[in-house]
């Protein structure tokens, strides 16, 4: 059953969404029932398409590791390290360093 579709309480017809002014209802083509369309609902499934730039947040917490590379804005010696993809698969990946001073977090890139 496809996510989203209602089912009259009545005679189990598919509810077809219809605007009636301002808010939208689900009306039965049936037996004219209507219903008012829940806000609450599509407030709920809002907050779920969110969740994956959460995650990605997240995914940032994960401790990387960490080399010898002096940064250029706070002199600090220390980097984290990773390599990204940036641009076409067929091209090197680009090695990104970020400053493990807190203060500063300044991130750079170097093209191998
Ligand atoms: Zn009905
Ligand atoms: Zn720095």
């Amino acid at each position: 059953m496809p996510s989203g579709l209602e089912f009259c309480s009545k005679c189990g017809s598919i509810l077809v969404p219809e605007k009636k002014g301002k808010s939208l209802v689900l009306k039965c083509r049936k037996c004219k029932f209507t219903r008012k369309k829940d806000a609450r609902n599509i407030k709920l499934l809002e907050e779920k398409k969110r969740r994956p730039s959460v995650a990605i947040i997240e995914k940032d917490v994960v401790p990387l590791p960490i080399t010898e590379r002096e940064c250029e804005k706070c002199g600090n010696k220390k980097a984290y390290y990773w390599l990204q993809q940036t641009r076409d698969a067929d091209e090197p990946p680009t090695q990104f360093f970020k400053c493990t001073n807190t203060k500063c977090k300044h991130v750079w890139r170097e093209y191998k």
